[in-house]
């Protein structure tokens, strides 16, 4: 079982990313340990790309980062400041006055971020807030201030025109770095790209970058195959009847390793394949904790492993058969896989 990841296209999904917003420094988003991928595998590739500056959620994703980032690359962390957090040489985005109070008191002189509310609700200071503060906080000289759009992936969604305004009537005149676009606002054009880009899930092959590079393949070694006749079952719940003689491959792998269970066959109905190439074997009956099975009557010969996400099976494929983004399989990807980089 080999999470493989292609460090050339994700430098590559990086550039093009970088090269869509020409007048702004494109930073990389590798939270979430690089979204599954390994953090400091990531972080090191994208540092040789030339990135300096990088996106953490929490203070304990930073040594990682460090590691690949090397020491004189920016660590924004972008829970900011919280009670007891070890930020180490890294950057809070202060997210609040509470914060922003915290963090002079304890990190005088040191360097932060501001994150400002611009209608998601999430994380930030509202306008009313940042109205107090602002004058106090820009007299602090703030690496960068920042907001988050909620609507990027939908280019004629009017909230995003809405929050760039927003984020406009808090920050115009202000001579701080502003940063407004994650792979989304990238993609809305020149009006949101501001200083520094932010981009995460396109550099890693996953929409709504329609053009990136796939950057994972991931092998799953088949341990077993056998051949059922009509009427016998396969798996857990007998969901799966064979209604015709057909050679099924059992590999290692399942949902303990992020490979949703969801993803099992509805009954005889097909929902995912496994690969072989390009040719397509359907999983068959129940995704287990540790096992699949699928159908590959049709090959010649069964290969040493099967492939479950490949160029031909992207991360948003396998997405959409459960309901849900390219980021969340991304991230689920377990961490019994060895990750091997090329
Ligand atoms: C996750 C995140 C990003 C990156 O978003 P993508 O959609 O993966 O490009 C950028 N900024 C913030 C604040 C985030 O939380």
């Amino acid at each position: 079982m080999v999470l493989q990841i292609d460090l050339s296209a994700l430098r590559a999904n990086y550039r093009t990313l970088a090269g869509l917003a020409p007048g702004a420094r494109a930073a990389a988003v590798v939270k979430a340990n690089g979204y599954g991928l390994g953090a400091e595998h990531v972080a090191r590739a994208l540092a040789q790309e030339g990135a300096t500056d990088f996106f953490v959620a929490l203070a304990s994703e930073v040594p990682a980062v460090r590691r690949g980032a090397g020491a004189e690359s920016r660590i924004f962390v972008l829970s900011g400041h919280m009670e007891g957090a070890a930020l180490g040489d890294a950057i809070p985005v202060l997210n609040s006055a509470e914060q922003f109070f915290r963090d002079r008191a304890t990190r005088p002189g040191r360097p932060f971020a501001i994150q400002l509310d611009s209608g998601m609700n999430r994380l930030g200071m509202e306008p009313g807030e940042w109205a107090g503060l602002k004058a106090e906080a820009l007299a602090a000289a703030p690496e960068l201030i920042m907001s988050h759009l909620a609507c990027a992936d939908e280019p004629d969604h009017p909230m995003n025109r809405q929050q760039l305004q927003c984020f406009r009537e808090m920050t115009d005149g202000v001579t701080v770095p502003r940063s407004l676009a994650a792979t989304g606002g990238i993609l809305l054009g020149p009006d949101y790209h501001f200083d520094i880009t932010r981009a995460g899930i396109g550099m890693y092959g996953g929409q709504p970058f329609a053009d990136a590079k796939p950057v994972v393949r991931l092998s799953l070694p088949v341990i077993q195959t056998r051949e059922v006749i009509a009427g016998e079952t396969v798996g857990y719940g007998n969901t799966w009847t064979a209604r015709r003689t057909t050679r099924v491959a059992t590999v290692a792998a399942g949902y303990a390793d992020g490979i949703h269970r969801a993803l099992s066959s509805d009954g005889n109905r097909r929902r995912i394949d496994l690969l072989a190439g390009d040719n397509r074997c359907p999983v068959l009956g129940r995704v287990s904790m540790d096992l699949i099975t699928a159908d590959v009557s049709a090959l010649d010969e069964v290969p040493a492993a099967l492939d479950l996400l490949s160029p031909a099976q992207t991360v948003d494929d396998v997405a959409d058969i459960i309901g849900t983004i390219g980021y969340e399989v991304l991230t689920s990807l377990g961490a019994r896989y060895p990750r091997s980089y090329v």
